[in-house]
């Protein structure tokens, strides 16, 4: 369906989607509401097995949100006061906002400029500082941002000299390639968010874990279930209710099957986003090896324009965009008195200065995303 001038284009199709795979998804649903085991279903069971075959894992531990499968590896992990943990700043909250619940002190490592996930270099300053301090080094995540994995061998490097496990935050990246390898492989372990406007999204929260240790994904499916141990009535540590809902795996078990179509399609719009807007702005880079899942479309404007005057032209003429991220996570009031690799940020602050994401979706026609590029180059 491609919106007439006068319709404003959407930044995310859910309703495209939907309409693709609403009778499938209708069945899905009432298949759980006759066999009526809402919590720990059938559905997880085999939603877990689906995304292990999928994406290469061992192991998939399906739970309530991406925020909540970051913490449950946390607490699978101890940490505790005094720890150190290393993280971009230029990300979601929740990668830090988990490690700020356990009281472990966070470190906010700058980004590299072209593919804006973790720079191997600030991470190295921030673990030297994080020593000097009297903490603890215990981990890392790295996080996928936009869609793009980060570079995992060069961070793996660096956590493997310095005793550090490796926890990928790949809320915007399950699907996407890494050289031969796909996200939920690059780690010790990697959390996933299928929140609605993720690439893989549900009808509301969830999320999953993966991981090829055995031993780990024991620990997190009793974390999910308040540290149960035999039973639930047996508990042999602190935990959570951090379950997914049966009805959310039913649903994604549907979404699933058409997401590598999905993921061809986003790569042909962002491929073309970037054919119409080379001359004009800096357009995103993915890696050589790597593939993205487009979970935004993230360009440089040129320094100079003004990027709010940028967004109100695009929006006058019914083409809305968005900033991600405005505010650093160093700068967030709740995080400042946390570490910052070598004191400051430079390209985190430039990035957050100069970043705009466009609308993007697999179900993004052809004129609709010329509308979008014309109203970006003429309000350039
Ligand atoms: C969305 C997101 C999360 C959190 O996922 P939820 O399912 O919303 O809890 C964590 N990290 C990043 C980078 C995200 O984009």
């Amino acid at each position: 369906m491609s919106a007439s001038p006068l319709e404003p284009v959407r930044f995310v199709d859910l309703a495209a989607q939907q309409a693709r795979i609403r009778a499938r998804v209708d069945a899905a649903v009432a298949r759980v509401l006759d066999h009526g085991q809402y919590v720990m279903g059938p559905e997880v069971t085999e939603l877990e097995k689906q995304l292990s075959s999928h994406c290469g894992a061992t192991h998939t531990v399906a739970c309530s949100s991406g925020t909540d499968a970051l913490a449950m590896v946390l607490m699978a992990r101890n940490v505790r006061p005094g720890d150190a943990i290393f993280c971009p700043a230029f990300t979601f909250v929740a990668t830090a906002e988990v490690v700020a619940w356990l009281g472990a002190h966070i470190w906010f490592v700058d980004v590299d400029a072209e593919t804006f996930n973790i720079d191997p270099a600030s991470l190295d300053t921030a673990i030297a500082s994080a020593r000097q301090a009297g903490q603890q080094p215990v981990g890392v995540i790295p996080v996928d941002l936009f869609g793009v994995p980060a570079d995992y061998d060069a961070v793996s490097k660096i956590a493997g000299r310095e005793g550090l496990w490796v926890l990928g935050d790949a809320a915007q990246s399950y699907g996407a390639r890494y050289h031969n390898r796909r996200v939920g492989t690059l780690a010790m372990a990697t959390a996933t968010s299928f929140f609605p406007a993720k690439p893989l999204g549900a009808y509301g929260d969830g999320g999953a874990v993966f991981t090829d240790d055995g031993e780990l994904a024991e620990t997190l499916r009793s974390i999910l279930f308040h540290g149960k141990g035999t039973s639930q009535y047996d508990n042999v540590r602190i935990g959570m209710t951090g379950r997914i809902d049966t009805m959310q795996a039913a649903i994604l078990i549907e979404k699933l099957a058409i997401f590598d179509e999905e993921i061809a399609a986003r790569n042909r719009i962002a491929a073309r986003y970037s054919a119409q807007l080379g001359g004009h702005v800096a357009t995103p880079v993915v890696p050589e090896g790597l593939q993205s899942v487009w979970a935004q479309y993230t360009l440089k404007l040129p320094e100079g324009p003004d990027r709010a005057a940028i967004q109100a032209s695009m929006s006058e003429q019914g083409v809305p965009s968005a900033v991600y991220y405005a505010k650093p996570l160093h700068r967030q009031d709740a995080y400042s008195h946390h570490g910052v690799a070598g004191g400051e940020l430079p390209v985190t602050d430039m990035l957050s200065e100069r970043v705009l994401s466009l609308p993007m979706h697999p179900y993004l026609d052809e004129s609709t995303q010329d509308r979008v590029t014309e109203a970006l180059i003429s309000a350039l």
